[in-house]
């Protein structure tokens, strides 16, 4: 299947170099100058990536991201940018933006990021959820530390499941009630400890390194 792939860049003949280069790769490209048609087209088309330079006449790449997000779009959306600082960054992937490659770059990263981005999303759509040596399989609901198959509930399916798709992600426990138990919890949130302290056992029972971290205060994140 081929990828389709929206670049939102001002400058025309930048533009037109990434258009051909990505288009040499196989992918389907579309092209907008100015942030307001890169919005639309960004709705309208459903590209499966987004390359989004910052600085755009209209509406900034940062406004776009933020706009596509704020509707529950989750497109992979890779920032392209001349600022180099720090703050910078962190305000891109504040905005929701998943990636960024400073400008100038080279050809090669950004398709690097493009594959890596696209795949991810493939990833997200299969079946089967992986982190380090850890798998889950969503249609036959079994679970893997390496080959040793994990019995779960069904409840500790559920939140290994969404830790899963949110890998290196802190999660609140506020989210994980609603995405897991469904229903705004008004008592305590101590059932989530308790359902992490079940999963941990089980995940850890062959003293494996520990993969769901405690984020104090906050709440947990998958990381090695
Ligand atoms: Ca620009």
């Amino acid at each position: 299947m081929t990828a389709h792939i929206l670049l939102v860049e001002d400058e025309v003949k930048l533009a037109r170099f990434v258009e051909l280069e990505l288009s040499y790769e196989g992918y389907k490209v579309s092209i907008a100058h100015d942030g307001l048609t890169g919005l639309t087209t960004a709705r309208e088309s459903q590209p499966d990536l987004v390359i989004l330079d910052w600085m755009l006449p209209g509406l900034s790449g940062l406004e776009i991201c933020r706009r596509l997000r704020s509707t529950g779009d989750q497109v992979p959306i890779i920032l392209l940018t001349a600022k180099d600082e720090v703050s910078d960054r962190v305000a891109g992937l504040d905005a929701g933006a998943d990636d960024y490659v400073v400008k100038p770059f080279s050809l090669e990263e950004l398709l690097a990021r493009v594959r890596a981005h696209l795949r991810r999303t493939q990833e997200a759509d299969s079946d089967i959820l992986q982190f380090e040596d850890l798998s889950l399989n969503r249609s036959t609901r079994e679970v893997h530390r390496g080959t040793r198959l994990i019995e779960l509930t069904a409840k500790e399916f559920d939140l290994l499941e969404y830790l899963l798709t949110n890998p290196r992600q802190v999660i609140t426990r506020d989210r994980i009630l609603e995405e897991v138990w469904d229903y705004d919890f008004m008592g305590d949130s101590n059932i989530i400890e308790v359902y992490i302290r079940y999963l941990r056992l089980k995940l850890e029972a062959n003293n494996e390194k520990r993969l769901i971290q405690t984020v104090r205060g906050v709440g947990y994140v998958l990381r090695e």
